[in-house]
């Protein structure tokens, strides 16, 4: 008989961790972070700390309480037989926003991640990119042990290699993804540490406890997936999904596929459709485009810095109304990485911010960006001195460089 026990993310919004068995064997539908749950306790700078492992998220209850994680993330305080050992064949994840994969980093590291192409360069890319912590360690991490007498704190251990994780790929794994799995920019420095890869075989190859179909759904990441999962009960699974983007008609087509499934679970944040929620992604770039057309000045755009489809609708506005489009370069590393496996050109004509940052330290930029896009570079002067020819993307955390930029005011 199929059992479904829901670990966490019922009544809220993501930290999904189902926990699919059938005979005894069984697949988490995503392993993502509780930000609801994280907000109980912790804010801003008060954090859970990485040097105890999954201490502080087994004893807060934010960490099913199951024996399931790395042993390199188990103080000598935690006893960890006293919980149940499920056998977990694989995490499917929907797709790679922190509330469906956040949490995936803390799993044993034998057991793989079955996701999109997509989805598995976005999470390697932000990693790459990105500071460091076992939330964030989804694609590789760095093993860690204790370095106190008492066997409490715990360290990663110089020297180590970096461990890839294993992903079961949803499409046949193309080279550029292997390649890209396989190495950490900035590891062929002397003292650096290198990435050992996982395995990447395509999730048709593996052996799980359901027959498992993977489909792409509509979402504001690239990548999102849903799964429709046979066994003796046909369970349709999906995350975050909607209607009104680029992609719509894949989660059309998802939900044909699944008519004959008895379950559907899935995310339900929003369910429409009231006026508001008839908004789609064209009518917001129309918006974007006239409030552009009516601006002199720099035009700043906050969004999501992995919500590509409306960096997409910005490329539109800027190419329309004749201004250029300026993205992060850690952005623009994402980007390259995302059309080296899927053949898209989303790098066209975009130009790169040239942040006041020490770039020798930013391996992923040198070796990446730079290398690739140098002639692309536009520095805050540049933009001060012709605010009216540029757009500028920015998320929330990239404001600080408004200070540099120093524009006109403005509304
Ligand atoms: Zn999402």
């Amino acid at each position: 008989m199929v059992s479904l026990t829901v670990y966490d993310g019922a009544m809220g919004i993501g930290g999904n961790k189902l926990y699919l068995e059938e005979g005894g064997k069984g697949v988490f539908l995503d392993f993502g972070k509780n930000f609801g749950k994280y907000g109980v306790f912790y804010e801003e700078f008060l954090k859970n700390r990485d040097v105890r492992g999954i201490h502080d998220l087994m004893y807060l209850n934010l960490l099913p309480k199951l024996n399931i994680y790395r042993p390199d993330l188990i103080p000598s305080d935690l006893f960890m037989s006293q919980y149940p050992a499920l056998n977990v064949s694989a995490v499917l994840l929907s797709h790679a926003h922190m509330d469906h994969c956040g949490n995936i980093g803390m799993l044993r590291e034998d057991i793989p991640i079955v996701a999109s192409p997509e989805s598995i360069v976005i999470m390697k890319g932000l990693q790459d990119s990105g500071v460091s912590s076992i939330e964030t360690d989804t694609a590789y991490f760095s093993p860690r042990q204790p370095t106190d007498d008492l066997g409490l704190y715990l360290s990663s251990i110089a020297g180590a290699s970096y461990q890839g994780r294993d992903f079961c790929c949803t499409e046949e794994p193309s080279e550029a993804l292997t390649s890209f799995l396989s190495r950490k920019p900035g590891q062929d420095g002397k003292r650096a540490k290198k990435l050992d890869p996982g395995t990447c075989c395509c999730y048709d190859d593996a052996a799980f406890p359901f027959d498992i179909s993977a489909h792409p759904v509509d979402h504001s990441i690239f990548g999102a997936t849903a799964y429709i999962l046979r066994g003796e009960t046909t369970i349709a699974y999906t995350g975050d999904f909607r209607l009104h983007g680029k992609n719509g008609d894949a989660t059309r087509d998802f939900v044909s596929k699944a008519k004959d499934a008895s379950v559907l679970i899935t995310e339900g944040t929003r369910a429409g459709p009231s006026e508001e929620e008839k908004t789609t992604e064209r009518s917001v770039c129309d918006a974007c485009r006239r409030s552009v057309e009516s601006s002199s000045g720099l035009v700043i755009a906050d969004f999501s810095p992995r919500n590509f489809e409306r960096l997409e609708s910005f490329q539109e506005i800027a190419q329309k109304t004749g201004r250029e489009l300026v993205a992060m370069a850690k952005d623009v590393y994402m980007l390259h990485n995302l059309q080296c496996i899927n053949g898209s050109c989303m790098t066209d004509g975009l130009r790169i911010y040239s942040e006041v940052t020490d770039r020798s330290k930013r391996k992923w930029e040198q070796e990446v960006v730079k290398a690739n896009y140098e002639d692309r570079y536009v520095d805050h002067k540049a933009i001060r001195d012709n605010p009216g020819n540029y757009l500028l993307c920015v998320s929330f955390f990239d404001m600080k460089h408004l200070l540099d930029l120093k524009p006109d005011g403005g509304n």
